[in-house]
């Protein structure tokens, strides 16, 4: 290790912490081709057999996917009949045969032909449906390929020691399945700051580097490397010397975060007497565990979405009331606060339609979805208001609500199902607060007209930004102006707080923002008494209010609202954080000043691709 030389890769830090270890090289899409001519009619004869058989095998898998959609989802089932039709289409089917018959082509080489063949054909007509049709064709085409290869489909499976992935990208879904006993780090080449698989990194307590555009293409699989979650920094191949001081950094970070944990089962109170509320955002119902151990002071957000993505169907009402009785159970007498489902955009699950949008975080996602498919949303509704009858802590919250409009669609529907279970003799909490999510522009404007219509307000500040800014939250080529200190940003903020105070009820901020302790005294002086956050930001976050005069943040934040950019106030706060918390911004390094370091070796955009 001594002799060679090391490389410095920079992406974003988004889960805190230091992992060292070997690089497990993650090749999502790209399945390599062996290529070989085939000796005799034996051979030949074998390899017709082996692609049969894997096409039989894809025809099953896609069938058993189908069983298991929704019977609401119809549009996805068609698009797996399309998928079928596509593996014994002519073009496709016949002519790989005949590649290996007639040219002894090996298998796989004569599939890829053939689709190449066949999506030039496509391209070239002037028919942008069937244009439209390529993408299915390279999605039957790698499905094929994966069982010919003999590679399991979920990726993820095959890593059978401790390692650090390092992918092109990682799904949420993905994220979610990892197993925590052989992942010490994270790095890929996309993502942002409040992706999902960032926001899953952090409440698995996984350090995890995102953005860093070449990782993929810069660590060779199997490399030592080192991961530093908070800068950053991902050293490949690193000499003794940068191993020992990561070391060194590793017990320090673990060392502070233990001073801190001891005290994050108080109440959160600052100096000035001021009691800010601090609960867990979580994913998944064994999260519960750390939300409780860190000292959540209930969950402030249960992202539901993520029980329908980590599995292969559709869950039913009685699986969801389940979840949702249990995980009320374990918190009670504590608030629960359960957000309809969020699904779309990058949030995505086997059994849900995988509708082709240009733009899908403005698309068919969250409330929209839920409103477009009403069974659904019913089906949802009904479990979370049984739930709700047993220990009576269940708050009710919608996502992406963009007016009043919309809102009063998703409380008609409540109203029904509230209707047909009283009309059912079935109990449910008929005091259940009901809120809303403020996090498009258009719902900070309007928020004096939510607040008439819901019990509570919490902002989303991940999406807020994204969608006050116009950058995506998941692309790392904009992560530069993902900022929330934005001038914007913080005036939304400031306005729904007030909107909310006028309206007397309860404001909270459940965006990934409440996490960062780096804000914490921002929050403050915005007058937020109510913060919700990964499990493992607690500690820190409550570390900070304790040590803090809700006054001077007042004054502190009335003076930074003068600035005009985002980068002089991150420079006066942190100047401010360097004075009263220096070793929180040591070990933490949020970053939020411009890089010093080089920048990274190659900015172009890294594609996906299907073959190598
Ligand atoms: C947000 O947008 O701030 C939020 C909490 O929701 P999500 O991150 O799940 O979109
Ligand atoms: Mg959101």
């Amino acid at each position: 290790m001594t002799e060679q030389c090391s490389k410095i890769i920079r992406g974003i830090g988004v889960s805190p912490g230091i992992a060292i270890g070997k690089a497990y090289l993650l090749e999502r899409r790209r399945i390599s081709i062996s290529q070989h001519t085939l000796e005799d009619e034996k051979a030949v004869a074998e390899e017709c057999k082996r692609f049969e058989a894997a096409v039989s095998k894809t025809e099953m898998e896609l069938e058993d996917i189908k069983r298991r959609i929704h019977p609401g989802f119809t549009e996805h089932a068609q698009v797996l009949e399309v998928y079928q039709l596509i593996l014994r289409d002519p073009p496709i089917h016949n002519e790989t045969l005949r590649l290996i018959l007639e040219e002894k082509l090996n298998a796989q080489l004569a599939l890829v032909r053939s689709i190449r063949k066949a999506g030039e054909r496509f391209s070239a007509l002037d028919d942008e449906y069937i244009q439209s049709r390529i993408a299915d064709l390279e999605a039957v085409g790698e499905r094929v390929l994966r069982n010919l290869a003999g590679l399991e489909h979920n990726l993820l499976d095959e890593i059978k020691e401790r390692v650090i992935i390092v992918a092109h990208d990682l799904s949420p879904a993905d994220t979610a399945q990892l197993r925590l006993e052989r992942t010490l780090g994270l790095v890929t080449d996309m993502g942002g700051r409040t992706s999902h698989t960032s926001i899953i990194a952090r409440s698995l307590n996984i350090p995890a580097v995102v953005g860093t555009e070449v990782a993929t293409k810069s660590v060779p699989h199997g490399a030592i490397i080192i991961v530093d979650g908070a800068s950053g920094k991902v050293i490949a191949n690193p000499t003794d010397e940068e191993v020992n001081l990561y070391h060194e950094r590793k017990e320090e970070f673990e060392n502070y975060l233990r001073a801190i944990s001891r005290t994050a089962h108080f109440k959160a109170r600052t100096q000035d007497g001021h009691l800010i509320d601090v609960e867990a955002n979580i994913e998944l119902q064994e999260e519960v565990v750390a939300a409780k151990d860190n000292g959540a002071e209930g969950i402030g957000l249960y992202r539901t979405e993520f029980f329908f993505m980590n599995r292969v169907d559709f869950p039913d009402e009685e699986a969801l009331y389940n979840d949702y009785r249990e995980l009320a159970e374990l918190m009670a007498p504590k608030w629960v606060t359960m957000r309809t489902l969020d699904l779309g955009a990058e949030k995505l699950a086997t059994w849900y339609p995988q509708i082709e949008e240009a733009n899908p975080a403005l698309g068919l996602r969250s409330i929209r979805l839920c409103l477009h498919y009403p069974d659904l949303f019913r089906t949802q509704l009904r479990a979370i208001l049984r739930a709700s009858d047993h220990a009576h802590n269940i708050r009710l919250m919608f996502p992406l609500v963009s007016g009043v409009g919309e809102l009063l669609s998703a409380k008609k529907i409540l109203r029904e199902v509230k209707e047909e279970l009283t009309r059912t003799r079935i109990p449910f909490d008929e005091k259940m607060p009901l809120g809303v999510m403020i996090e498009v522009p258009s719902a900070v404007a309007v928020a004096d007209m939510l607040a008439r219509e819901v019990d509570f307000f919490s902002i989303g500040t991940n999406d807020l930004i994204q969608y006050s800014i116009g950058i995506d939250r998941a692309n790392e080529h904009v992560a530069y102006l993902y900022e929330p200190l934005h001038p914007a940003v913080l005036r939304f903020i400031r306005h729904t707080v007030a909107i909310g105070r006028r309206a007397n009820i309860q404001v909270s901020l459940c965006g990934e923002m409440a996490g960062e302790s780096l804000y914490t005294p921002i929050l403050l002086g915005l007058q937020l008494t109510s913060l919700s956050m990964n499990p493992q930001a607690i500690p820190r976050v409550k570390n900070l209010i304790c040590r803090s005069r809700a006054e001077d943040c007042r004054r502190f934040v009335a003076k930074v609202l003068r600035l005009r950019t985002a980068d002089e106030i991150g420079r006066r706060l942190h100047t401010m954080m360097l004075e009263k918390f220096p070793e929180e911004l040591r070990v933490f390094n949020p970053g939020i000043l411009p890089n010093e370091e080089p920048p990274r070796e190659d900015r172009s955009r890294t594609k996906r691709k299907l073959y190598s």
